[in-house]
């Protein structure tokens, strides 16, 4: 499978960020390497975004969408107005979007059954909280998140979980490797129930939590890490480009 480095760039950037593809390229031209780029902008530069993709082999998603189709939902867009822009992913349940928004396990279960009914993959994002991980339950809190997460019609195709614990995001703070192998195994395992082996093989798990250029070597490098989710270090393409050429190094 092809590793998946996700940008999420949260509420940043403007228009002229539609460049920021061809500039991702300069810094890493992509000639068949088995690794997938995936921008995740604010969604309103989907769109320009798609057009300026065009053929740079570069995916685009959404960071979050609606779990209903249509409807009388002020200032909310479904996943499939995401598609209609270009997207081909939808991140849902980023812990930012638990916390502020108040998303439950349930309502991230609504988008992501939205977002695969709508044809695109939806990146489940999963994770404990500092006192979780001190007090021992981080297993459980992950994999009671990711039990509700994912939706009950799910059968494993097109799905990708996102690993992130929420106190390592954006605050410099990464789990030990061991920590991160064990919890990546321990959701394979998870998946693997649900699912079963095989298709459980073929779901990317991605790491997220303040990787950057000079972490991301040995992240990327452990057994069951098929990717990562990047915020602050996305910003900038040869950041970004750094970290792709980490895959497989
Ligand atoms: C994120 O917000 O998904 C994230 C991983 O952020 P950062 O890389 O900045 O920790």
């Amino acid at each position: 499978m092809n590793t998946l480095i996700a940008a999420n760039w949260k509420m940043h950037g403007d228009l002229s960020w539609v460049t920021k593809p061809s500039e991702f390229r300069e810094c890493y031209p992509l000639n068949g390497q088995k690794v997938e780029i995936l921008l995740c902008p604010p969604a309103y530069l989907i769109s320009a975004m798609n057009v300026a993709c065009n053929n740079q082999l570069i995916s685009l998603g959404a960071q979050n969408c609606h779990f209903e189709m249509q409807g009388a939902f002020t200032g909310e867009m479904s996943a499939q107005m995401m598609r209609d822009g270009g997207a081909s992913y939808v991140i849902v349940g980023h812990s930012e979007r638990r916390a502020l928004f108040g998303e439950t396990d349930k309502i991230v279960a609504q988008k992501a059954d939205a977002v695969s009914m709508a044809g695109l993959t939806p990146i489940i994002c999963v994770g404990e909280d500092r006192s979780q991980r001190e007090s021992g339950e981080a297993d459980e809190v992950v994999g009671a998140q990711l039990q509700s997460s994912i939706p009950l019609s799910a059968d494993g195709e097109n799905l990708v979980i996102a690993y992130e614990p929420v106190w390592a995001i954006g605050t410099g703070l990464v789990p030990t490797l061991e920590d991160i192998a064990a919890m990546h195994d321990h959701i394979r395992g998870i998946l693997s129930n649900r699912f079963g082996v095989k298709m459980a093989e073929k779901i990317r798990i991605l790491y997220g939590g303040s990787v950057k250029p000079s972490n991301a070597k040995e992240i990327l490098a452990l057994g069951d890490v098929n990717g990562a989710l990047i915020g602050g270090a996305s910003l900038e393409m040869d950041s970004l480009a750094a970290i792709a050429k980490c895959v497989g190094s």
